[in-house]
């Protein structure tokens, strides 16, 4: 399985995700996601859209005291990962 240094749904370093990574309904790791992002074999925000997750991460750069121009920055690429691009 191929290995990821950032979520592939909200970008967030998987080195500073506290479980590691997400989880699958057995139980086993999911290294692809961040355990924010999914958890127990599913997506834990199935509905949402590219542009409601570029706000919430903008927001929680913004609540650790990031510049916003840095959270804009970082944010500009989310829809570039995977979970935003299937089908292409
Ligand atoms: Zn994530």
């Amino acid at each position: 399985m191929a290995t990821f240094k950032n979520c592939q749904s909200c970008g967030m370093p998987l080195a500073k995700d506290e479980l590691g990574g997400g989880t699958e309904m057995d139980g086993t790791k999911r290294t692809k996601y961040c355990s924010h992002c999914y958890m127990n074999g599913e997506f834990t925000m199935p509905n949402i859209t590219v542009e409601e997750m570029k706000e919430r991460v903008k927001q929680k750069i913004v609540e650790f005291g990031m510049p916003k121009f840095i959270a804009g920055m970082f944010t500009g690429n989310i829809n570039k990962l995977e979970r935003w691009n299937r089908g292409k």
